[in-house]
């Protein structure tokens, strides 16, 4: 455990250097058997350390000290629903978040598995926290490994942590790509 754990704060910091995570906004967690550890409510994921990580059951009781994330519940529900996903990790990078907030789809692009459907699954907005956003994420999501927030974040999931983060590194990354083509195919060409 102490492994996974460690293995939790790298993520932390690799996805707040990147700039996928910025302030006290993001929160990751992974699954060991019946327990889910997660980061804590109201920290940055920079610097966190050992004991800033909180255990939690599959019913949301605390093992440990500290207070969860506030998205704890949206965490649970899904590995309720998925017995194949081991980790999550959920973000408001900045391209993948302003699509969020637009009216424009993500589309999927090629680099980290097949095209099955041509854009990421979204979901309407629910108050971040709420059971409601934890039902529908949870449901929303479905078979696929990345969800949309609509005017709120991205949901990677996958069955190890450092894939999640992969993924959402790629998710924000094929934002910025869409980012910059609608921005050059709205200028006028000057030749
Ligand atoms: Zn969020």
């Amino acid at each position: 455990m102490k492994k996974n754990i460690a293995e939790i704060i790298d993520v932390s910091n690799e996805i707040y250097d990147k700039g996928l995570v910025s302030g006290k906004s993001g929160n990751i967690s992974a699954r060991f058997g019946n327990v889910v550890a997660i980061t804590p409510t109201l920290k940055s994921l920079s610097n966190l350390c050992e004991e800033d990580i909180v255990l939690v059951d599959m019913d949301g009781n605390v093992l440990t000290k500290g207070k969860p994330s506030s998205e704890v519940n949206m965490h649970l529900e899904i590995y309720k629903k998925r017995s194949d996903v081991n980790a999550i990790v959920h973000t408001h990078s900045p391209y993948a978040t302003g699509f969020a907030f637009s009216n424009k789809k993500l589309k999927r692009l090629e680099g980290f598995g097949p095209i099955v459907t041509p854009y990421l699954q979204s979901i309407g907005y629910e108050k971040p926290g709420s059971d409601e956003l934890a039902k529908n994420a949870s449901e929303g999501l479905g078979r696929e490994d990345v969800l949309i927030l609509k005017n709120h974040g991205v949901i990677c999931v996958s069955d190890c942590l450092k894939e999640a983060m992969l993924l959402a590194v790629f998710v924000e990354e094929t934002a910025k790509t869409q980012f910059i083509t609608l921005m050059l195919n709205s200028v006028e060409d000057n030749d």
